[in-house]
């Protein structure tokens, strides 16, 4: 592993805190999970799109600079450090789109990905089911066929779809094979959420925020050409967004190096709290082993390597380093907590992170069986 970045890295960097510093809005957006928080969002977000900052890593073809992953990983850090806008786009950039690079066609590629990169088409993803959220393959909304019209009628109920009120698509399993054993008779879908039949209904979270939706599917038509990486070879498409979602793109280190720097910044200004000052101190560790962890996979995708089930090393790191943080930073402000809003909802949203992208006791399951190589029982 070399830690040493070359000088075009450093000029990258450079133009992109440049960019950053002269762009992102000087009063912190209103949650990105809420609707009128959403709207400015889009804005920031097409304003990324235009000076080509919106998918730095993706090629020019479909808005990016072809960013070496290296790069991807200053551009994030850069991010972070300026302080900019939650990434509303998320789902669709980081989890839909290395999906749709691996396994869509060349027209899905031209037709989809240019119009997520400029926040034209938003996407929620369609997994979680009232019956099925762990077991990932327990899932009953089902696709049958539609031959006569060349394509699939859906039914069924997604649940907890991120931002799926504000949305314009969803990619969702559903069966298409209710014969086949539970793994084999799925198929990864693309459904624009306009299309008839659909209905999505909005619904609160905990912190107050609009964020969720719950999706109803009743005979909703999908062409072929919706369908990505083949009928009945949606799971292991489905794990590829997983890989994304826990491992790399979701959660950079740049997040967590930033929440550090703050949480120094706010210990700084408590002086009688020094009996924090070793967790304090650990929060800086702990982002910074992240950091590096992830420099050392990146390496090995760069050599060839893919990261596969070692991705849920990385979701249990970050989510409960993101925790410790967090309460560490409730401990500072004491009686004041509830009334700093950036540090009282980062706490609350971090309690999310060992349950979203799949619990944390999947992971460690996952981590059992396949990284170290326990027996199952
Ligand atoms: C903030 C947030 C955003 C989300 N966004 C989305 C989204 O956009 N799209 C989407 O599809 N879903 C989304 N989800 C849903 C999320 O994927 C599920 O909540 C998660 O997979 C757990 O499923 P469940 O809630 O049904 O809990 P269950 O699967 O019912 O689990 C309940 C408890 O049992 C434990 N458990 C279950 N099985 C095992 C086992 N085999 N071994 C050990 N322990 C086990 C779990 O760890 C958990 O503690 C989101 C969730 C949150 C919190």
């Amino acid at each position: 592993m070399d830690l040493r970045w070359t000088s075009d890295e450093l000029a990258f960097r450079q133009e992109a805190r440049e960019w950053l510093e002269a762009n992102v809005p000087a009063e912190p957006l209103p949650s990105g999970d809420t609707a009128e928080g959403f709207a400015l969002h889009l804005q920031w977000e097409k304003k990324l799109f235009a000076d080509r900052w919106s998918v730095v890593s993706w090629p020019k073809q479909f808005g990016g600079r072809e960013a070496s992953i290296w790069k991807w990983l200053i551009f994030e850090e850069e991010y972070y450090r300026a302080g900019a806008p939650q990434r509303v786009t998320q789902n669709g950039i980081f989890l839909l789109a290395p999906t749709i690079f691996e396994f869509g066609t060349p027209e899905q590629q031209e037709r989809i990905l240019p119009r997520m990169a400029a926040g034209e088409d938003m996407w929620a993803q369609g997994w979680s089911e009232p019956g099925a959220g762990s077991d990932l393959a327990a899932i009953s909304s089902r696709g049958v066929r539609d031959d006569a019209n060349g394509g699939w009628r859906l039914s069924g109920q997604k649940t907890w779809t991120t931002r799926g009120a504000f949305s314009t698509h969803l990619f969702g399993l559903f069966r298409t094979d209710p014969e086949a054993s539970r793994h084999r008779g799925l198929t990864y879908f693309l459904v624009p959420l306009d299309a008839p039949g659909v209905t999505v209904r909005g619904f609160d979270r905990l912190d107050g925020d609009e964020g969720f939706a719950e999706v109803f599917f009743d005979d909703v038509f999908v062409p072929d050409s919706d369908v990505l990486g083949g009928v009945n070879q949606g799971w292991s498409v489905a794990m590829a967004t997983t890989g994304s979602e826990r491992g790399l793109t979701l959660r950079s280190p740049g997040r967590f190096l930033h929440s550090s720097h703050q949480l120094v910044e706010l210990a700084k200004s408590r002086p009688g709290q020094g009996r924090l000052n070793d967790r304090v101190v650990q929060s800086v560790i702990d982002a910074r082993a992240y950091e590096l962890f992830t420099l050392q996979q990146v390496t090995s995708i760069v050599a060839g390597r893919a990261v596969g089930a070692e991705s849920s090393l990385n979701k249990l790191f970050w989510s409960e380093l993101d925790i410790r943080l967090h309460e560490t930073a409730m401990e500072l402000l004491g009686e004041q907590a509830e009334l700093d809003g950036p540090w009282s909802k980062g706490f609350l949203f971090s309690l999310a992170g060992p349950i979203y992208a799949g619990t944390n006791e999947i992971q460690r399951n996952i981590v059992a069986e396949r990284v170290l190589g326990l027996p199952r029982k």
